[in-house]
């Protein structure tokens, strides 16, 4: 999950890494109120998931209520590569001497996580990478062996920051080793990382995605998933606990496992249909599991037909089927729903099924039928 730079500082504010005071907002007038309360001048900050903002012309400095006033309406409603403002951060504008970079993120090929420094900041990292690789700091640190204070000054000297720098450099950089290990980050980044005019180092923007892996560990992480810009469908489906990604078909698919749920997608991909979605029940396929599916299936409208592909295992078909009887029951489905059971008791499953079969709920004996018959459903070819 990434975090807005309003929150990726507020995060980083937790483990001490400082910034400079700000305020959130959503219309012009808390722009303006803010604005006189932190005093000026201050900048009027977009805040949208995506980087290059600065180019976009959705970062402004402004002198006075009045510059506050004309930025925040027009940043407001900005779209910067699709994404629309709807939150200012109105912060405390600084005065900068240098902009640096620093960042730690996991290093998947050497299993270590890797910081970067650099004395060029500000600008488009990756650009730096290609144009100057050398102006990029790098150090590998063991999890294990975590990262020292020496080290951290060690890096920081090695990048080329200015002496005045270096001690609060390679303090903010401990700080943001710590974010990013105790606060379960695939990625935090400050860019830039500055040094005032009066001496200070504190973090001007900040960049932070979050594991989603850790989630379990961090129940405080709540404030930030409302925030985050789901698929409304796929906002109902973690509500629910299911794996769930939203597609742009007719055929809406809930199978178990991973691969399984794959090969469907595939499957009706080769008989000429497109999934609506992407939904793997994993090895439990209870009724509540099966009504929760099946009740986000049946809140897409560009839904025509459902496909239910289990291959019993461990999961055992006649279980799946008395889930899907439950569910069904729970459920009112709007569309039609094509089961393909197979594997440990797939007999005692249709069995179960037998007296339930109708127009609406169909069975077929293999994946490429039950493909087939759902795709028909679903109005043919697309
Ligand atoms: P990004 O373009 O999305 O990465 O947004 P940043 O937050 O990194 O800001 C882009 C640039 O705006 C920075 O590199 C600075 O040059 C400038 N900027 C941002 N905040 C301030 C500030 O407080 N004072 C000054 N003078 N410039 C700022
Ligand atoms: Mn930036």
């Amino acid at each position: 999950m990434d975090l807005y730079e309003y929150q990726g500082k507020q995060y980083f504010a937790r483990f001490g890494i400082p910034t400079s005071p700000g305020a959130l907002c959503r219309s012009v007038d808390e722009a303006r109120a803010s604005a006189d309360e932190l005093g000026y001048p201050v900048v009027v900050k977009a805040q949208v998931k995506v980087g290059g903002r600065g180019k976009a012309g959705g970062i402004q400095l402004a002198g006075d209520a009045e510059e506050v006033r004309r930025h925040a309406s027009r940043i407001l409603g900005m779209d910067i590569k699709g994404h629309v403002v709807t939150r200012l951060w109105i912060e405390k504008a600084s005065d900068i001497a240098r902009e640096y970079y620093a960042s730690f993120t996991l290093d998947r090929a050497t299993r270590l996580h890797l910081c970067m420094v650099s004395s060029k900041g500000g600008v488009d990292i990756e650009e730096v990478a290609v144009s100057d690789p050398g102006a990029i700091a790098r150090l590998h640190v063991d999890p294990v062996e975590k990262l020292s204070a020496v080290q951290a000054a060690g890096l920081i000297t090695e990048a080329g920051l200015e002496e005045e720098a270096r001690a609060q450099a390679a303090d903010v950089l401990v700080k943001l080793y710590d974010c990013y290990v105790q606060g379960d980050c695939d990625l935090a980044e400050i860019n830039p990382l500055i040094l005032t005019t009066d001496g200070r180092v504190l973090a001007l923007d900040a960049k932070v995605t979050l594991d989603d892996n850790a989630a379990f560990r961090h129940p405080e992480w709540e404030e930030f998933a409302d925030t985050e810009q789901l698929d409304p469908r796929e906002r109902l489906a973690k509500e629910k606990g299911l794996t769930y990604i939203g597609l742009s078909g007719s055929v809406g698919i809930i199978a178990n496992g991973a691969g399984l749920a794959m090969s469907t997608l595939d499957v009706v991909n080769q008989v000429g249909g497109s999934a609506a979605n992407f939904l793997d029940i994993g090895g439990g396929a209870s009724a509540e599991v099966m009504a929760a599916a099946l009740e986000v299936i049946n809140s897409d409208d560009a839904v025509r037909s459902i496909l239910v592909n289990v291959f019993g295992g461990i999961t055992r078909v006649d279980e799946v089927a008395n889930g899907v009887v439950e569910a069904l029951r729970r459920v009112e489905l709007r569309s039609p729903i094509v089961l393909r059971l197979d594997g440990t008791n797939a007999d005692k499953g249709h069995e179960i099924l037998a007296g339930h079969l109708s127009e609406r709920i169909m069975i077929e004996e293999t994946m490429v039928g039950a493909a087939r018959r759902a795709v028909a459903l679903a109005g043919g070819e697309s």
